[in-house]
This record gives structure tokens, C-alpha cells and sequence, in this order.
């Protein structure tokens, strides 16, 4: 079972909503550990997604990916915003020319993505940041290809072992971002940015699987 262009853009648009709906739970999150902001932020540059949208009917995976990065670039400040920026647009070069994508091409985007994030942000698995949800995501991904189980049980394991990843982040003292300034006082507060990336993997899982 592969994904379409089509479905692509139908989690992209579930995203939108998605991140419209807890853009409220997202700015809270980032209140108490950082500058109440985050929600806004991802609403901002995805409302300006969904502006683009129209645009983008006939485009390939890679480019849909490519200028939603380009456009969250464009609208979001912060830390946040370049950083989705990164995954947006590397995860588009991986799948460049696709009209769709299997299990495989979706971890191979998600690897780079991430990859991308930490080349830029230079954070590590337990710093309290995105990478804690993505990082996990990933390899549960890889090992769903070498498994070869089905699409539909690869994104289920990706997301949750992004949402393990992501509530893992509660107990940590943050290492990165504006919640390291807190020190020992960031600890006991999930992390914003891997909420809202355990969000993106829990929709791409309810988008694609039937
Ligand atoms: P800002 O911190 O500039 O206000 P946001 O509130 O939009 O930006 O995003 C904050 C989120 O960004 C954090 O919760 C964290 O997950 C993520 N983040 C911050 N710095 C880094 C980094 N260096 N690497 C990875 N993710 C980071
Ligand atoms: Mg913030
Ligand atoms: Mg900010």
C-alpha cells in the first residue's frame, strides 16, 4: 500500500486543523517552560500553508513538502519555526519527483528531516526538545521496513513511540532552547515542539491508515 499525492495533501490539511484545534494546549505547554508562544507560532506559519494550498494541486510530494518548509521559513520566528522550516524541506529533497511514497520512502523523509533538525539545532536524544518524539519515530520506522510490516502498523509504531518519546520529556531538565534557561525548573513540563511532533506522526498515522 502506497501514499498518494492526494493523501499527502489530505495530512497536511489535517495538520492545519490539527494544530488550529491545540493551538491553545501548545502556547500553554510553552508557558510554563518557555515563552508562550509555540502554538501560536505553528498556527501562524500552517494557516499561511493553507494559503498556499490551492497552489499546490498539482505538485509532487517533494515540492508539497518542499514549500511548506519554504513557507513556515518565511512566516515563523524562533527557534521553532526554522527548525519545522529544516523538516519540511529536507524530508521534501528525500522525496523529490514522487507522485507517492511507501513505508520506506516516508522513513527515509523522516530520517533526513530529522537529521536536518539536529544538524541545525544540534540537540541530542534527552534534551528536552522535538528531537525526543522524531528521534524514536524514526527508528521505530526503520525497524517496521526491515520487518516489512504493513503500512498502516508502521505509522502505528511510529506514533507510539513518538507519544513514549514525548511524554519522556516531562521528567528531563532541558538542555536546549529557550527551556534551558530554566535550569533544574524546566523538569515536570512536557515539551512543546515534541508535542506538536508527536501530533504530526499521530496524524499522518489517522490520515493514511485506512
Ligand atoms: P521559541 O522557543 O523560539 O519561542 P517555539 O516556542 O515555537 O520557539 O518552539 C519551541 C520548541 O522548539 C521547543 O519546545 C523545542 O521542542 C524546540 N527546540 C528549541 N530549540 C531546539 C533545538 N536546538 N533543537 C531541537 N528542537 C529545539
Ligand atoms: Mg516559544
Ligand atoms: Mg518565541
Amino acid at each position: 500500500m502506497a501514499i498518494t499525492r492526494d493523501q499527502v495533501l489530505a495530512w497536511l490539511k489535517a495538520f492545519i486543523q490539527v494544530i488550529a484545534d491545540n493551538k491553545d494546549y501548545l502556547t500553554e505547554l510553552d508557558s510554563a517552560i518557555g515563552d508562550a508562544d509555540h502554538g501560536a507560532n505553528m498556527h501562524r506559519g500552517f494557516q499561511a500553508v493553507l494559503a498556499k494550498m490551492p497552489g499546490m494541486e498539482d505538485a509532487d510530494i517533494g515540492t508539497i513538502f518542499k514549500q511548506t518548509g519554504m513557507t513556515l521559513l518565511s512566516t515563523v520566528g524562533g527557534a521553532g519555526g526554522p527548525l519545522y522550516a529544516t523538516f519540511f524541506i529536507q524530508a521534501g529533497s528525500k522525496l523529490a519527483g514522487k507522485m507517492e511514497i511507501e513505508l520506506e520512502d516516508w522513513a527515509d523523509a523522516l530520517e533526513a528531516a530529522t537529521a536536518g533538525i539536529v544538524n541545525r539545532g544540534k540537540a541530542s536524544l534527552g534534551d528536552k526538545t522535538m528531537i525526543d518524539a522524531l528521534s524514536p519515530a524514526v527508528d521505530a520506522l526503520k525497524q517496521s521496513v526491515a520487518e516489512k510490516v504493513s503500512l498502516s502498523e508502521g505509522l502505528k509504531r511510529s506514533t507510539t513511540a513518538a507519544e513514549e518519546g514525548m511524554k519522556a520529556t516531562i521528567p528531563l531538565v532541558a538542555r536546549k532552547g529557550r527551556a534551558s534557561y530554566l535550569g533544574e525548573r524546566s523538569a515536570g513540563h512536557q515539551d512543546p515542539g515534541a508535542t506538536s511532533s508527536f501530533l504530526l506522526l499521530e496524524t499522518a498515522m489517522k490520515t493514511w491508515s485506512n
